[in-house]
């Protein structure tokens, strides 16, 4: 177990801090939520990523409560399902309850949905949510550029963060430089590929790795902060979600994030976010 490492945080714009590397749940199995999660709390984490369509916010809160961890140290974010983005405010409650939580640091919309045409009037129930206190902070999920363009030119609100796919083979730099232009930050989802390409073996990451003594996973974690990416890399193994937080430890030279930053090559592993509606 790592025990108190000292997790870095980021600013968020709307004054609170965000631990920068968290504990994401997606196709965690709702019957396995709790202990998984149970442990999570246990090596360290303190910044937990679900959503609503993952089906496991009740395991999560469940775990949530068990832990006796105070409320305060605890950063957790859920997300909006596109079906209910004219329905957020009970799509909110909902979420709030299974997660028998007062509030949560961060409720994103998770997807733009563009045929549908409805994250604006979405967002606009997200910025009366954050007024009641009980989201403290609000953002969005899987927005390319125009869509960041069009929420900014039509509602109140920066979103704090956006959170996109990102990994070596696909870094989104135009979404991501936008993003950032306005003071948005960058949640990486997917920072590990999915395991969905040999981004471990590669010798970008490889070679840093038998430098340092450290897993190939936690090279790219670390090449993750080190480019200011907030990340929850998800594992059910007790032993991965170890070695995922053990990150601390080590530097990369600006030489070897340069290399793995050329590994770019738009290899997208998951939906365009213009096909999801
Ligand atoms: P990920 O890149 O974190 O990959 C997870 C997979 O990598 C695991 O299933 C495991 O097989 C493998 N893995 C993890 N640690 C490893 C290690 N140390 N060594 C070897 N293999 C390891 O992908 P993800 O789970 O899709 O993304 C992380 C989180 O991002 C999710 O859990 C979720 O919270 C969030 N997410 C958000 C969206 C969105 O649309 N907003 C989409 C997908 C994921």
């Amino acid at each position: 177990m790592v025990a108190n490492a000292n997790i870095p945080t980021l600013k968020l714009n709307n004054g609170t801090s965000i631990p920068q590397l968290g504990f994401g749940v997606f196709r965690v199995d709702p019957a396995e939520t709790t202990h998984i999660v149970t442990d999570a709390l246990e090596v360290g984490y303190r910044h937990l990523d679900t959503a609503a369509i993952y089906g496991n916010e009740t395991g999560v809160g469940e775990a949530i409560a068990a832990s006796g961890i105070a409320r305060e140290e605890l950063f957790v974010t859920t997300k909006l399902w596109n079906d209910r983005q004219t329905d957020a405010q009970a799509a909110f409650d909902e979420s709030l309850g299974k997660l028998g939580l007062d509030y949560v640091d961060l409720y994103l919309i998770h997807w733009p949905t563009p045929e549908k045409d409805t994250f604006v009037e979405a967002w606009k129930e997200l910025e009366k949510i954050a007024a009641t206190g009980r989201a403290k902070a609000i953002g969005v999920s899987n927005f390319l550029v125009p869509h960041l363009e069009k929420l900014l030119a039509e509602t109140d609100v920066v979103p704090a963060v956006n959170q996109i796919e990102l990994h070596p083979a696909h870094q989104q730099p135009a979404v991501t430089a936008f993003s950032r232009e306005h003071g948005i930050q960058i949640e990486a989802w997917g920072p590990l590929g999915q395991g969905k390409y040999p981004l471990f073996d590669a010798p970008e990451v490889a070679a840093p790795a038998e430098a340092h003594g450290k897993t190939p996973a936690q090279v790219v974690i670390r090449w993750h902060l080190q480019s200011g990416n907030i990340v929850f890399p998800k594992s059910n193994r007790r032993e991965r979600m170890a070695e995922n937080f053990d990150v601390f430890d080590f530097e990369l030279t600006a030489a070897e994030m340069a290399t793995i930053t050329a590994m770019e090559r738009e290899g997208r592993v998951s939906s365009h976010p213009n096909e999801v509606n």
